[in-house]
């Protein structure tokens, strides 16, 4: 699993790289590759300390718009984008895999499946992610969406505006797994970035992008996504298993994404289940359970 990369926080708060730990843990008892990222990647959707589910980010209009993706190794796959007001958009995505003829919902339609579906009602915010919300939005002088002759300063705001952490670790989380039968699978799962703009869709939910798993293996993405997406890393790096380990071919995608200037970190597992992990970023919590690795 990862917990996003970034830069290393001052002091790492406190349960973090515990709850990582007991996510990847959890995972075991799923019998399948796709139970398995699922339930871990539930397990940290629900942990306000990382920006998936609870505790995600918000955007410039003060909603949670989360994206997740689960993928397996057999090209069967699910996604939600900008998804409202439901507890586990990594569940949601396994639904849309599993009763679907679809891939990927987005938006309204992605909630309104979610509600039909059985996902109650659920809002992701926290007191503490509504609050610097509040003082992000009043630093902008109460702004709220801006004109379009303010979309290209949003990059400068944020850099003006939040924290060192906020900028540069944004706790998106990841999985991936091997089964007893060699199936692979991955889920990534995402609040995106503070203040994004209302309908702003990163690689996370994107496959190819921050997600996927094709016979070769199963990575996830984390980093800029924007850049990840322009980039399609994660489906590199799955092709680089074609020819290499696991851990080999994270680090040549890893170094393709620093040639192009695209901060990113990768986790893998390849099908002879060798997992691996790459970053270009300053840091990236992983943390691993089972047998092999
Ligand atoms: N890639 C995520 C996004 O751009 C954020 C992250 O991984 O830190 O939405």
């Amino acid at each position: 699993m990862h917990g996003g990369c970034g830069l290393r926080p001052k002091t790492v708060p406190e349960g973090r790289d515990e709850a990582l730990r007991a996510a990847a843990e959890s995972g075991l008892r799923g019998r399948t590759a796709a139970d398995m990222v699922e339930r871990a990647a539930r397990a940290l959707e629900d942990c306000p300390l990382f920006n998936a589910g609870t505790g995600s980010v918000l955007t410039l209009e003060g909603r949670c718009e989360m994206d997740a993706a689960l993928m397996t190794g057999d090209l069967r796959a699910g996604a939600v984008g900008g998804i409202t007001g439901v507890r586990n958009p990594i569940a949601v995505a396994r639904c849309v895999m599993d009763r679907t003829d679809h891939h990927f919902l987005a938006g309204e339609g992605a909630t309104r499946f979610a509600r039909v579906a059985g996902f109650p009602r659920y809002d992701p915010r926290t007191a503490a992610r509504r609050k610097r919300w509040r003082e992000l939005v009043g630093a902008l002088g109460g702004k709220g969406v801006p004109e379009g002759r303010y979309w290209k300063r949003m990059g400068g705001w944020v850099g003006r505006y939040l924290t060192r952490e906020e900028r540069g670790h944004r706790s998106t989380i990841g999985a991936v797994a091997i089964d007893a039968r060699g199936g692979v699978a991955v889920a990534t799962s995402t609040g995106g970035i503070w203040l994004k703009l209302p309908g702003r869709v990163g690689d996370t939910p994107i496959l190819g992008g921050g997600t996927y798993a094709c016979a070769h293996g199963a990575v996830s993405a984390t980093g800029h996504g924007e850049g990840i997406l322009r980039i399609g890393l994660a489906k590199l790096a799955c092709d680089f298993m074609a020819t290499l380990p696991c851990q080999k071919a994270l680090e040549r995608a890893i170094a393709f994404a620093r040639r192009e200037g695209v901060e990113a970190g990768l986790i893998g597992i390849d099908a002879r289940g060798r997992t691996g992990a790459a970053k270009n970023a300053q840091w990236m919590p992983t943390a691993s359970a089972g047998g092999r690795r």
